[in-house]
């Protein structure tokens, strides 16, 4: 007799993109040199100002549990970033933080989905949406949104997906994995929807706001001010401060939704590693020079991806406004035939074949909701970006 799983887990998938990871780290394991294109992080270091607040909090004995909402010092950084970048007021019992911006992702659902509510989730999207709705008895509703609109939800959308069960929408701006941005006119616009259907949430994943590439990405809390009761602001240090293994996310919400996502972190991790929380406070109270510099990488990593990308055959290339993600469609590649004879009829097929053919890990649009796409990222070395992107472009050319 082995240990019964529940139902839930036997239906979820692994996450897309840590699989990825593992499929690399087992053929790098072999002696085999994998480029990694798949990496959903900056390889950058975490800056020295914010490790050495992290120190100082260890040594000053700041080793403890910590309130499951975060240290006051935490929450008050957070209020006053979402100050000074968003102009947006939340007081301390509207702030919460997780361990991650994925655990307070998961706490909203948990504290909010009964069976049957439905979440809108705009693909392509971020792998996990989808999943954690669905691990809380909610059911994703998948709204496809095509590249002639930039990827992104349009107002008609919005308003057709929306049924009486629409608990949640999810917003995702900077978008993993397609790089759009929502403007103020697509943000103010899918606030007149939302204005006439007043039971519908927002959550807006926030996590890429300081990687963007063509001007500064819009809050909807900012456009809209007047839907704050229903809107939660999921952010987080991972990306922005190159802090993805520190693990600390926040939310900001109504003070009723944090309070039971608080009940909830404190039956399940008790809070955020402490010494995290106080790198957390530094990152986001101290000098915000450190993101400028990383977004100024990131940019050079976009546009020589994009020099040594385009004009590949049978890929279809745009530059992303921010993340770092390229996701250009493969639709040229399909119905192509490998040098072994084999006729690529998925974009996970493509992927398959770069894999085997070029040792470049990408991964398939598939998996993030929309294909026939690829999904490469730049969060990478610029080495590894060059050779990776030849080796794909010659793998391209060598289909017939
Ligand atoms: N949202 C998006 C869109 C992401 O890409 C990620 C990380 N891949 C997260 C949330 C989670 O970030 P973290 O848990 O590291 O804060």
């Amino acid at each position: 007799m082995t240990i019964g799983l529940a139902e839930r887990v036997i239906a979820l998938k692994p996450s897309a993109s840590i699989g990825a990871k593992q499929k690399v780290l087992e053929l790098q394991a072999t002696g085999k040199t994998v480029i990694d294109l798949t990496i959903g992080e900056p390889d950058l270091d975490t800056p020295a100002h914010i490790v050495s607040a992290a120190t100082s909090a260890a040594e000053g004995g700041d080793t403890h549990y910590t309130v499951p909402m975060g240290t006051p010092a935490l929450r008050k950084a957070i209020i006053e970033k979402l100050r000074r970048d968003n102009t947006l007021d939340y007081a301390l019992n509207e702030v919460i933080v997780g361990v991650g911006a994925k655990q307070l992702i998961y706490e909203a659902f948990a504290a909010t989905l009964n069976k049957g509510d439905e979440v809108i989730v705009p693909a392509p999207y971020w792998v996990s949406y989808p999943d954690i709705a669905t691990i809380h008895d909610g059911r994703p509703i998948i709204v496809p949104c095509p590249e002639g609109n930039g990827f992104k939800l349009t107002p008609e959308a919005l308003r057709t997906a929306i049924s009486p069960r629409t608990k949640w929408l999810v917003l995702n701006s900077p978008n993993n994995p397609t790089g759009a941005v929502y403007s103020r006119e697509d943000l103010s616009a899918l606030a007149e929807v939302l204005r006439g259907s007043p039971h519908v949430s927002v959550m807006t994943d926030e996590i890429y706001e300081h990687l963007t590439y063509e001007g500064k990405a819009l809050s909807l809390g900012e456009v809209a001010p007047d839907l704050k009761d229903r809107l939660l602001i999921i952010n987080g240090v991972s990306k922005a401060y190159a802090m993805t293994g520190w693990r600390i996310g926040y939310a900001a919400g109504p003070a009723a939704l944090i309070a039971a996502m608080n009940k909830l972190i404190g039956q399940s991790t008790s809070c955020a590693s402490s010494v995290s929380q106080a790198a957390a406070a530094a990152a986001l109270s101290g000098d915000q020079a450190c993101v400028a510099e990383a977004t100024k990488t990131f940019r050079k990593r976009r546009d020589r991806m994009f020099e040594l990308l385009d004009g590949t055959p049978g890929m279809d290339i745009r530059k992303p406004e921010g993340a770092f993600y390229f996701y250009p469609s493969v639709a040229g590649l399909i119905g192509k035939c490998t040098p072994d004879g084999k006729v690529l009829t998925s974009d996970l097929d493509v992927s398959l074949y770069l894999l085997d053919g070029a040792h470049v890990a990408v991964l398939d649009g598939g998996a993030y909701g929309m294909s026939p796409y690829l999904r490469m990222s730049f969060g990478g070395a610029m080495e590894d970006i060059e050779a990776g992107c030849r080796a794909i472009r010659k793998a391209c050319e060598a289909l017939v």
